[in-house]
C-alpha cells in the first residue's frame, strides 16, 4: 500500500464541498458530526448548505482565485452535482486531493464516455450512437430502431436536454431542438422497473453497497424510493455485484450512485445500467432513516479514508421527495413514523426539491 491509501484524514480536519444545495447540507451534516469542519464552495449566496457552515466561497466555479483560497484553507475536497467544470476540478487538483477524482467526473458527466466505459468493462448498456448531424440521426434510427430516446451528451439531468422520437415524423423536430451539443441517441429501453444501488469504496479499497431502492419518477423528477425493491434476490445480487464491478474498475473514492432499468427477461430479469452519479444521491436518502450508517456519513468515512460504516437496512421505508409548493404545508400533518427533512431553500420554484419525507414501517409489516 502506497502512503496515499494508508493516509487518513484526521478529526479536526476541514472538508471543502463544491455545491451548496440539499446533498451538500447533509453532507455538511455529516461531516461536522464526525468532527470535522466543513468549507462550502458555491456561487449562490442563498444556497442550503451555506446555513451549517461559516466557511463560505461565494464565486463562481471558474473564479481561480477564489478556487485557490478555498482549497489552501481545506484538507481535502469532494463535490455534491457533477456539472461542474472538469478544468475547476483539475486546478483544485494541483493544491489538495480531490475525491471522486476529475478522471471520474469526466466519464460521469459525458453520456458518451460513460457507456464506452460501461460497455468495455463488459456492463450492460442501452444500444447507442453519437450523433452531430441529422443524418447520423437517421443513421441512428435505422440501426438502432424507434422508438429511440435523445438525450445532450453533457448537462442532462430531471428529463432535461432529452426527447423520446416513436416515430419517424418526429425525427427532424427532436434533433432541431437538440442540435447545438453532441447528441446521444439510445434504444428506448421498455422497462419493468427503475432501481439504483448507492456503493462507497474508500482509499484503500473497502466497499459497501446498500439494499436496491426501486424509483418511481413524475415528469422526469424522482418521486419516491422505495426499498425493499420488488425484485427477486438473484437480480438484487447480481445488480450488488455490478456496482462493485464498477466501483472497483474506476478506482473510485467515495459515494457513487448505479441507475438501472429492469427489464423482464425469463427465468431472471436483465440489467441495464442507465447511468452513474458520482456523488451521494437522491434515490439514497432512505440511508438516512433507516441505515446504521447513512450514505452521507458513508462519503465522509470513504473520502477520509475511514473504515467504512455498516450500510445494514433496519426498516422497510419509502422517500417521497417534496417538489415545488408541497414543501409548504409539509410541517403540518407529518406522521409519527415519518422522519422529514427539509432542505431551508428560500425560493419554491415549480419543479424544484424542496424536502422529502421517509416513511418508515417495520420489517415484520
Ligand atoms: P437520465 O437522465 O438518463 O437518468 O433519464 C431520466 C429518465 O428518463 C430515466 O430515469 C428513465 O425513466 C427515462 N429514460 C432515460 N433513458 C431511457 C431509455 N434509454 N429508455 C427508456 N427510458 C429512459
Amino acid at each position: 500500500m502506497s502512503n496515499q491509501e494508508n493516509k487518513i484524514l484526521e478529526q479536526g480536519a476541514t472538508i471543502g464541498i463544491v455545491g451548496g444545495g440539499q446533498l451538500g447540507k447533509m453532507l455538511a451534516l455529516s461531516a461536522l458530526q464526525l468532527g470535522f469542519k466543513v468549507a462550502i464552495y458555491c456561487p449562490d449566496p442563498d444556497s442550503p448548505a451555506f446555513d451549517v457552515t461559516p466557511l463560505k466561497f461565494i464565486a463562481n466555479y471558474d473564479d481561480e482565485k477564489k478556487l485557490a483560497e478555498f482549497a489552501n484553507l481545506v484538507d481535502i475536497i469532494t463535490y455534491e452535482f457533477e456539472n461542474l467544470p472538469t478544468q475547476s476540478l483539475k486546478f483544485l487538483e494541483k493544491i489538495k486531493p480531490v475525491a471522486p477524482s476529475s478522471t471520474i467526473l469526466e466519464i460521469a458527466q459525458d453520456r458518451l464516455k460513460e457507456k464506452l466505459f460501461l460497455a468495455s468493462n463488459d456492463i450492460a448498456v442501452a444500444q447507442y450512437m453519437k450523433v452531430e448531424t441529422l443524418s447520423d440521426l437517421e443513421n441512428a434510427v435505422k440501426e438502432i430502431t424507434l422508438p429511440i430516446v435523445l438525450k445532450t451528451t453533457r448537462m442532462g439531468y430531471d428529463g432535461k436536454g432529452q426527447r423520446i422520437i416513436k416515430t419517424e415524423q418526429q425525427i427532424e423536430q427532436a434533433f432541431n431542438e437538440l442540435k447545438g451539443s453532441t447528441l446521444i441517441a439510445e434504444k428506448f429501453i421498455s422497462f419493468e422497473r427503475e432501481i439504483s444501488i448507492i456503493v462507497a469504496r474508500n482509499r484503500r479499497g473497502q466497499v459497501r453497497d446498500y439494499d436496491a431502492s426501486e424509483n418511481i419518477h413524475e415528469n422526469h423528477i424522482l418521486k419516491t424510493s422505495t426499498v425493499p425493491a420488488n425484485i427477486d434476490n438473484i437480480t438484487r445480487k447480481r445488480a450488488s455485484r455490478i456496482a462493485h464491478e464498477i466501483i472497483g474498475s474506476l478506482d473510485y473514492i467515495g459515494v457513487l450512485g448505479i441507475e438501472f432499468f429492469v427489464v423482464a427477461n425469463e427465468p431472471y430479469a436483465k440489467l441495464i445500467v442507465n447511468e452513474i452519479a458520482p456523488r451521494v444521491h437522491n434515490s439514497g436518502h432512505f440511508t438516512q432513516a433507516v441505515c446504521f450508517t447513512s450514505q452521507f456519513e458513508q462519503h465522509i468515512r470513504a473520502i477520509a479514508n475511514w473504515p467504512l460504516g455498516d450500510p445494514t437496512r433496519l426498516a422497510n421505508v419509502t422517500m417521497e421527495n417534496l417538489i415545488g409548493d408541497e414543501i409548504i404545508d409539509a410541517h403540518k400533518d407529518l406522521q409519527s413514523g415519518t422522519r422529514p427533512d427539509f432542505y431551508g431553500k428560500k425560493q419554491v420554484r415549480e419543479g424544484r426539491k424542496m424536502g422529502h419525507l421517509n416513511h418508515i414501517s417495520f420489517l415484520s409489516e
